[in-house]
Formats: C-alpha cells, sequence, structure tokens
C-alpha cells in the first residue's frame, strides 16, 4: 500500500478522517422510492451513480478536497470515516492497522476514544471511530485536544459491521427527523427497518474481544526494541 500523504496544520497531524473546509457536504434532495426489492425508502432526486449507495443504504454525498481549505478537527468526513472503517485504516494516517503490531499483538486492532467517565472500552460496544495505528495513538493522546482531557484505549480482537448513523427522514413528510445527539445523527442497525428511511454518514461497528491497554505501557516495548 501506498504512503497516503499527511497534512499538519498548526502543529498537529490532521487525521485523515477530518473535513477540510472545502469540503462542504453536496446540495441534494431527498425523495421516496421504491428499492429493487420493492421497499419503499429514501433516494436522491437525481440519484444515478452507485456512488451514492453502500450495500444498498443511501449515503450523503461529500466531495474529496483532502487538504482544501483548513481542517475541520473536531468533525468527521463521512466517505472516508466508512474507508478507515471499512478497511481497517489509521484513522489518523490512514495506514492499514494490519500492520506489525497487529500481529505482534496476536491479531489484534487499537482503539481509543475520549474517556466516559473514565470507564474503559467495553465489550459490545458500539463506535463510529475508526481504528489507530499505535504512533498516531500516542501522538494523538498528547496533541488532540479531544484526547489530552482523557483517553481510553483497548487491543480488540474484531470490529463487526452493526448499522450506520446518519439522518433519519419521515417517511410521512421526508423530513429529518430531528435527534438530541450533538452531531445531529442516529445510531440505526443493519437489520432495523428505519435504515430505509436514513441518509448514512457514519459506519458503525462494535468491538469484540477488548483489552483495556495503557498507551504508555503499550508504547515503550516498542521504543526499546
Ligand atoms: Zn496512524
Amino acid at each position: 500500500m501506498t504512503a497516503r500523504q499527511q497534512f499538519h496544520w498548526k502543529g498537529l497531524h490532521v487525521p485523515f478522517i477530518a473535513p477540510w473546509s472545502e469540503e462542504k457536504p453536496l446540495p441534494y434532495k431527498v425523495i421516496k422510492r421504491v428499492g429493487p426489492d420493492g421497499v419503499e425508502g429514501i433516494g436522491y432526486a437525481d440519484e444515478v451513480s452507485s456512488a451514492d449507495r453502500r450495500d444498498g443504504n443511501l449515503w450523503v454525498r461529500w466531495p474529496a478536497l483532502r487538504g482544501r481549505g483548513k481542517p475541520r478537527l473536531a468533525d468527521i468526513h463521512p466517505l472516508r470515516q466508512r474507508q478507515a472503517m471499512s478497511h481497517m485504516l489509521c484513522m489518523v494516517c490512514a495506514a492499514s492497522t494490519f500492520n506489525d503490531e497487529f500481529r505482534q499483538w496476536g491479531g489484534k486492532h487499537l482503539f481509543i476514544g475520549r474517556a466516559v467517565d473514565g470507564r474503559p472500552i467495553r465489550d459490545g460496544e458500539r463506535t463510529d471511530t475508526p481504528p489507530v495505528c499505535l504512533p498516531c495513538a500516542v501522538e494523538a493522546a498528547e496533541a488532540c485536544p479531544h484526547l489530552v482531557k482523557g483517553h481510553t484505549a483497548a487491543l480488540v480482537e474484531r470490529a463487526e459491521p452493526w448499522g450506520v448513523a446518519g439522518i433519519v427522514y419521515d417517511p410521512r413528510t421526508l423530513r429529518p427527523i430531528p435527534t438530541r445527539n450533538k452531531n445531529g445523527l442516529t445510531d440505526v442497525a443493519f437489520e432495523d427497518p428505519t435504515l430505509r428511511w436514513t441518509l448514512a454518514a457514519r459506519d458503525v461497528v462494535t468491538l469484540h474481544g477488548c483489552t483495556p491497554v495503557n498507551l504508555a505501557d503499550l508504547a515503550t516495548p516498542s521504543v526499546a526494541a
């Protein structure tokens, strides 16, 4: 795999999944449509491209203009998030996390998140945060404004596809149904019929075989080696 271009901004390594100011969602119109299997759901009025769907689910349209304008570090580019999650790429540098550490750790990926009440990442936990490679995790824990306040890390055996997070449309009014979530997105499982009325913006997985780890401990052996 070829190394992807890395971007820095004011001393921060800009994560692969962070959107840039020139990357704004494209205008769209949602309509009711009957799918190939005869089930109703939403579609784009001008839907033509197979790029609008993944596994039959409608996805938001965003341009890919990485590095243009300013990075929006608190936000997530839906399509790069999906790319990182589906291929288990590091969310910061976009390198595969099927790497030397993965093998060293007995076939596990590293996941980090902001510590919520200091609790560790638990088995079966749902997340839209892709994995991270060890050097990027160490760097992020020190530099990322979201993580310096406290983070939690785990080695994870499997990230299983669970569903998407997206904007759910009311089947009668075709208006977005309000959500209390800060990012405006609702988690919808793949088997939930609501999925047909959801405009996906994140790939959501569940984490299994989780072992909580301390990043500093994890990083020490490889530094000494
Ligand atoms: Zn990385």
